[in-house]
């Protein structure tokens, strides 16, 4: 299955363009904020795929993470999110340019997500988490886009601001999605994704070389990953439908709690010196939240830690 290929493939590679490294430029933090801009490039876009372009233009998710971004951070420079066919040479799914400044969002790409989910809500009955108004193919395919928009996002944050990353750039990518999307969207993202990447690792089968030494952790992981920030970012409320229905496996799920504070914490802690003077008090108050919050989890986790060991 294309999309297999497609969304595991290298977003963050390609080859690089030509002008500035990331970062570069002589004042990166400047008075004036780059912006970021979403442009629908509708004159490319083949009659197969005008719907489902129509559908996430309609549905306004790649606006509202840039404009949470244009909120909340003051970016070194411009970015633009192309939804466009017309893509640099071997481009075939979301992709972020190296140096942080254009996301290029193939329709082709949206269409393989949107003929994913039409197997899905035909083949795989509805998890309980997701509510049977949100099981259709429309609405999967739009909560999905705004999950792997994120992890574009993730990327170009990090490229544009140079990040100083503790592990592969490709989970930091997915961390922001879950980050950005728990905080500010709601559960769907998270849950229409991990039932997305869940399809695409089944038809993937058994992992191969390629797959195990991608730079994207192995596709039925990143599924698992997405459930367990979302569980431990309230685990009151997603114990039953997430744990007790046995999406997310007991063995994991002590962990999520801190594994959440931990996600939350560092990201908002590596994008408070790019706060927007706008967003400052906000986002210090939330940075210093995250932190209580984390040294909470971590005790809670020292607690309990010998129980979790033995019970695994
Ligand atoms: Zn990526």
């Amino acid at each position: 299955m294309a999309l297999a290929g497609v969304v595991v493939a290298g977003c963050g590679g390609g080859a690089r363009e030509g002008g500035q490294g990331p970062g570069a430029g002589p004042h990166p933090q400047a008075a004036r904020s780059g912006r970021v801009s979403v442009v629908y490039e509708t004159g490319t876009v083949g009659p197969q795929e005008r719907q489902v372009v129509a559908l996430i233009r309609k549905s306004r998710v790649l606006e509202r993470t840039a404009d949470w971004v244009n909120r909340a951070l003051t970016l070194p420079h411009d970015m633009v999110v192309k939804v466009t066919a017309d893509v640099p040479r071997g481009v075939t799914d979301a992709v972020t340019q190296p140096d942080g400044r254009t996301i290029y969002v193939p329709p082709s790409f949206l269409a393989e997500i949107e003929k994913a989910f039409a197997d899905v809500v035909k083949t795989v009955e509805r998890p309980a988490p997701l509510a049977a108004s949100q099981y259709n193919t429309d609405e999967l395919t739009v909560l999905s886009t705004e999950f792997i928009f994120g992890h574009e996002m993730g990327h170009a944050l990090q490229r544009q601001f140079l990040l100083a990353n503790l592990g592969l750039e490709e989970d930091a990518a997915d961390g922001f999605a879950s980050f950005y999307t728990v905080n500010e969207v709601g559960p769907g993202p998270s849950l229409a994704a991990a039932v997305l990447f869940d399809e695409i690792a089944r038809k993937e089968g058994r992992p191969t070389l390629e797959g195990m030494s991608s730079d994207h952790p192995v596709t039925q992981q990143r599924a698992y990953n997405f459930l367990c920030y979302l569980y431990g970012s309230d685990p009151e409320k997603y114990r039953r439908s997430l744990v007790d229905s046995g999406y997310l496996p007991k063995t994991r799920a002590p962990l999520c709690p801190q594994s959440w504070a931990m996600l939350d914490y560092g990201w908002w802690t590596q994008l408070q010196p790019h706060f927007s003077s706008a967003f400052k008090a906000e986002g210090d108050g939330k940075q210093k939240k995250a932190h209580a919050r984390l040294v909470a989890e971590t005790r809670e986790l020292a607690k309990r830690i010998d129980e979790i060991r033995s019970s695994q």
